[in-house]
């Protein structure tokens, strides 16, 4: 599961743990983006920290795990370069799965080498509020007429996003039971989105 995770969420986490038991997967690999190229806003976190929180959150979960290999690797993070490297690190007879939200779907034929991409990986596209459901069939058609397979993956509708926990904590509103405690902390002690 890729994503600027600015910060990590329990939308994320549900997402997660709902695709690992209704597709009976051994784990789910959460791999914060480094500096991704269709994103940027002011105020977005370092990758580090982004990283730390995702660290923090998928620690109780022992089928969680976090990959540093977008942070690490120099200019901007592409998918295709994430799926070659870690189909070198997976064992052999392992499957791997992109995870991704209703909401980025529609922008997969967008990626780089998209084509290579998605012979290269399967897709599971998990939904989400917004009502991205209308365009989602449409957009799916043409992913497969491409080549992709790509599924759906009904999950529980949790209404949060990234983009509201960043307001609020510029607002000084609550986030408390949107994100874990840990993650709460780190955003204070490190004065993140203020
Ligand atoms: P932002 O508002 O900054 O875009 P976000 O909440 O969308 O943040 P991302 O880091 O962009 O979080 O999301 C990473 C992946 O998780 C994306 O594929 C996104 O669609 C998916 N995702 C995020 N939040 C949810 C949610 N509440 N339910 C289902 N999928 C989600
Ligand atoms: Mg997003």
């Amino acid at each position: 599961m890729g994503g600027t995770f600015d910060p990590v969420h329990y939308g994320h986490l549900l997402a997660a743990e709902s695709v690992k038991e209704k597709l009976n997967l051994d784990c789910i690999f959460f791999i914060p983006a480094g500096n991704p190229p269709h994103k940027s806003y002011e105020g977005m976190a370092s990758p580090i920290h982004r990283y730390n929180m995702v660290d923090c959150a998928v620690r109780p979960n022992p089928s969680f795990r976090i990959s540093d290999i977008e942070v690490k690797r120099e200019g901007y993070s592409y998918t295709i370069d994430t799926v070659n490297q870690l189909s070198t690190i997976l064992p052999k007879g392992c499957k791997a799965y992109f995870v991704l939200g209703a909401d980025n779907a529609g922008d997969i034929l967008r990626w780089k080498d998209a084509l290579e991409l998605i012979k290269r990986i399967d897709f599971l596209v998990v939904t989400r509020p917004g009502g991205w459901e209308n365009g989602l069939k449409e957009e799916l058609n043409i992913l497969s007429n491409a080549g992709c397979n790509i599924d759906v993956v009904e999950i529980p509708m949790i209404p949060i996003t990234s983009t509201e926990i960043r307001d609020r904590v510029k607002s000084r509103r609550s986030i408390r039971y949107m994100v874990p405690e840990c993650v709460e902390q780190y955003i204070y002690e490190n004065r993140l989105y203020t």
